[in-house]
């Protein structure tokens, strides 16, 4: 390898570790950021005030704050001070807690199925069933994401938040007995969306704590960002704005845990922004409380008009979920989702086993096993066992749930205002299972999970004596919502899902794609405010949307953060302040600078880095001059050339090089392979298996831009290369030290390498390649060598035999 290829790798490295060193934060639950609303300033200013602090907002809040000054505005308290909302064994407790201090707010809706708001710190990822599964390539698709941003917004979410299961005994019986059932293929364990079964991730470490939305704060510039807890938001303020029609939003009310007032305002700068991230309930319910929704219902609670947007609350959708509950002979593990059924019929069958109950819900379960028992004269020891099974004894659950959450409902409802007080619920409907498609998925889910109960594979968790169909009758008796239940329920798969209808919390809508936000997530009709999070969905991603939520906040923060840098401000350095320790090294510091000069951000104020950042930049600055990397290379090599070139003569020195021409990407093809090649190189940086050995804050396009201030060529380079492959293939174009020809054969030499014309002379080597062999050249060189050897021996003795 080349010196200049080897000064060209150092620098490139040199890049990617400073970009890495710069960056500082604090560790959860350890933040220095996070304060009782309480001790805020009646009034402050900030660039971006995102209302909620939920699984949407904290992704994008760190992101923000690397570029800008953040506040973020939550009703909840902290995850971190409750050891129920962390330990997986707790989930059905936590989410039973109606007291007024629980982290969920419970709903009723309108349908009569049971509902929860997440109210805490990392919203509904800091309470959930932790499982962790990306949207699929369509769903990104239709959304218009970019893909590469999008893959790489859901690798940072990963890092911090997302694990393997276990897959114990009772999870991996669920996953054969799906099998089984025909929810084929078996996909083994993936992060990615694919019909057939799999387990998929889930936020719980091994010790089966949570990691929840929240730890994404640990990406957040603790010196740009505030957090406030138990600070509700009651409206946007808005004022009109000089020389546009459309209102613009410049403050939000909020009161804190004694009902104090304080009103945070928009620093003076068009580009910055609120955000409200208050979730599916939430955001509409604000929005409508700050001015904006359908005429009639703001004139109703005596809201000042500022838009009239009929679309605000519409297009409520929940997606229903199904269960049966299956008490179980042997002990079951405790565990929340972890395995999946993807079906083609649209059903997503899911399961959690071993959960503890509070001692009301064990009550409630077990009185009406027993209610269940008497009126079907079921009666018997083992069905007495089923009861005990059921947590009356210990309260955690022998046995557990099969669900059906039926996906894309077609049902939709709406959201009104009940009243002008933003702690109180507004009336939701969901219209579950209006439409009659939504039920058959529902029939069809119902019908795989008893297949799945009936598998051999999961015969060890039920009791044989108690056929399917009881279990399915057990359910109508359990108190899962406050619907009718219908006798027909009990033999009629469609009244069966109807009567035990109830949500999977996945509910979304309200703020529409298209019909609330443009697709840039700005609210329509005014100016300065956005909406990120699941109300914006037309459909909940994945089988499970959290990641994608995760996934979203990142992605728009990036793309904000993109918008606001090439809008805003002067240039400057990202990286700027003492460089005492780099000095000691002269080309790495000049290494370093041509970098920071490449990642230069437009920002309202200098950039400072730590003494310690700087110090480990340095340190890695020297290791790489030094001549340790940790990195690499991927390159791409256009096969067969178009493009030819001639060599030409200096001198009569043969010591002097000759002057050579290749005429690199002439020929239109060659360029076209590159682009190709390149497509393939960052598809490859993209993908999840090379994750570990990239800086998910490095997008490809970045690394891209980056290369060109190498010095790897003496070519000049054109502005565009930053933006179109071709170019960017034409100014970075290096050497792979594969050239030859310039004695063809046919052209210098004939098939036995006999240079044309003259006697007792050949060429043998590259110089005689019409095209470069293989991927690389010298295995075929040296066997050239060998057989024309073999050849010219052989020609020899049968000559001197003769
Ligand atoms: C019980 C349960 C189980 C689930 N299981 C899974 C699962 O296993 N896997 C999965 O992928 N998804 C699961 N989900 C769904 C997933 O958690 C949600 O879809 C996702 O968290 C929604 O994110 P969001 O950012 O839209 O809203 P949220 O995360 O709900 O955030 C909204 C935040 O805004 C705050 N807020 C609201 N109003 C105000 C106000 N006026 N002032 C200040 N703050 C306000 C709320 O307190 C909340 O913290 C589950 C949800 C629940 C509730």
């Amino acid at each position: 390898m080349g010196f200049g290829c080897w000064r060209f790798i150092c620098t490139f490295l040199t890049g990617i570790l400073f970009f890495h060193s710069f960056c500082y934060s604090e560790k959860a639950p350890n933040y220095s950021f996070l304060l009782k609303a309480t001790s805020a300033p009646a009034n402050a200013h900030y660039d971006y005030i995102i209302i909620g602090g939920g699984t949407a907002s904290c992704a994008l809040a760190a992101t923000l704050s690397q570029g800008a000054n953040v506040l973020v505005l939550e009703r909840g308290g902290s995850p971190y001070d409750n050891p129920k909302v962390t330990d997986v064994g707790s989930y059905i407790t936590t989410l039973t807690d109606t007291s007024l201090s629980s982290p969920f707010q419970h709903f009723v809706s309108q349908d009569g199925v049971i509902n929860a708001r997440p109210r805490i710190l990392g919203g509904g990822s800091a309470l959930n069933a932790g499982f962790y599964t990306r949207a699929s390539a369509s769903y990104i698709k239709e959304a218009g994401w970019n893909e590469t941003l999008v893959n790489e917004s859901y690798q940072w979410a990963e890092k911090l938040v997302a694990f393997k299961p276990p897959m114990l005994q009772w999870q991996s019986a669920v996953r054969d007995g799906l099998l089984e059932a025909g929810v084929l293929p078996d996909n083994g364990f993936t992060y990615d969306h694919l019909y057939g079964t799999k387990a998929g991730g889930i936020i719980f470490d091994k010790d089966g704590h949570r990691h929840c939305a929240a730890d994404l704060l640990e990406y957040a510039d603790p010196t740009k960002i505030k957090v406030y807890l138990h600070a509700t938001v009651h409206n946007i303020l808005f004022k009109s704005n000089n020389g546009s029609p459309k209102p613009q939003a410049y403050g939000v009310i909020f009161t804190d845990a004694l009902g104090t007032k304080h009103t945070a305002y928009l620093n003076n700068n068009l580009m910055n922004e609120i955000i409200l991230s208050a979730g599916a309930i939430g955001s509409p319910q604000l929005l409508m409380l700050s001015g904006i929704g359908p005429v009639e219902e703001l004139q109703a609670q005596g809201i000042k008009v500022v838009l009239d947007q009929p679309m605000v609350g519409q297009d409520m959708a929940d997606n229903p979920m199904n269960f049966v509950f299956v008490p179980s002979p042997n002990p079951v593990e405790v565990s929340l989702i972890q395995v999946v059924g993807i079906t083609k019929s649209d059903s997503y069958i899911e399961a959690a086993s071993g959960l503890s109950i509070g001692s009301s819900w064990a009550q409630k379960i077990s009185g009406s096993i027993l209610k269940f028992l008497l009126k079907t004269g079921l009666a018997s020891e083992v069905l007495l066992e089923m009861v005990l099974a059921a947590g009356n004894v210990n309260k955690t659950i022998r046995g557990g749930v099969i669900v059906q959450k039926t996906n894309g409902p077609i049902s939709k409802g709406n959201l009104k205002l009940l009243s002008t007080n933003p702690n109180l619920n507004p009336s939701v409907t969901f219209n579950y299972y209006k439409e009659p498609e939504d039920l058959k998925k529902c029939v069809d889910g119902m019908k795989t999970i008893m297949s799945v109960i009936s598998s051999e594979a999961f015969s060890k968790f039920r009791y044989g004596q108690i056929p399917v169909q009881a279990l399915m009758e057990l359910m109508l008796y359990l108190p899962v919502n406050m619907r009718k239940k219908h006798l027909s329920a009990s033999f009629s798969l469609e009244q069966f899902c109807i009567d035990t209808v109830t949500t999977i919390w996945h509910y979304h809508g309200g703020c529409q794609v298209g019909k609330v936000v443009d697709t840039n997530y700005r609210v329509l009709g005014v100016d300065a405010l956005r909406v990120i999070d699941g109300s914006t969905f037309n459909s909940s991603p994945g089988t499970n949307p959290q990641a994608t939520v995760m996934m979203l906040g990142r992605y728009m923060g990036q793309k904000i953060l993109q918008e606001r840098l090439s809008n805003n401000g002067k240039p400057q350095l990202l990286f700027f302040t003492s460089h005492s320790h780099i000095q000691s090294n002269k080309e790495s510091y000049m290494l370093g600078k041509r970098y920071f000069k490449i990642w230069s951000w437009k920002t309202d104020q200098p950039f400072t880095v730590p003494p310690e950042a700087m110090a480990e930049a340095a340190e890695t600055i020297n290791a790489i001059a030094n001549g340790t990397i940790k990195g690499g290379l991927i390159l791409e090599k256009v096969i067969g050339p178009l493009s030819t070139g001639h060599l030409e003569l200096q001198n009569t020195n043969p010591n002097d090089n000759p002057s050579v021409t290749f005429n690199y990407f002439k020929e239109p093809k060659d360029l076209k392979r590159c682009v190709k090649g390149l497509s393939t190189v960052i598809d490859v940086i993209n993908s999840y298996a090379f994750s570990k050995f990239r800086y998910s804050n490095m997008t490809v396009q970045a690394l891209t831009k980056l290369m060109l201030s190498f010095p790897v060529n003496m070519r000049p380079r054109h502005a565009n290369a930053t933006i179109s492959l071709k170019q960017f293939c034409i100014d970075t174009v290096v050497i792979i030290w594969h050239y030859h020809g310039g004695c063809q054969v046919g052209k210098v030499v004939d098939r036995d390498y006999k240079v044309v014309g003259v006697v007792a002379l050949r060429v043998i080597d590259g110089s005689m390649f019409l095209r470069s062999p293989g991927t690389n050249p010298q295995a075929t060189v040296m066997m050239l060598g060998r057989y024309m050897g073999e050849k010219i021996l052989h020609e020899r003795y049968s000559h001197e035999r003769k």
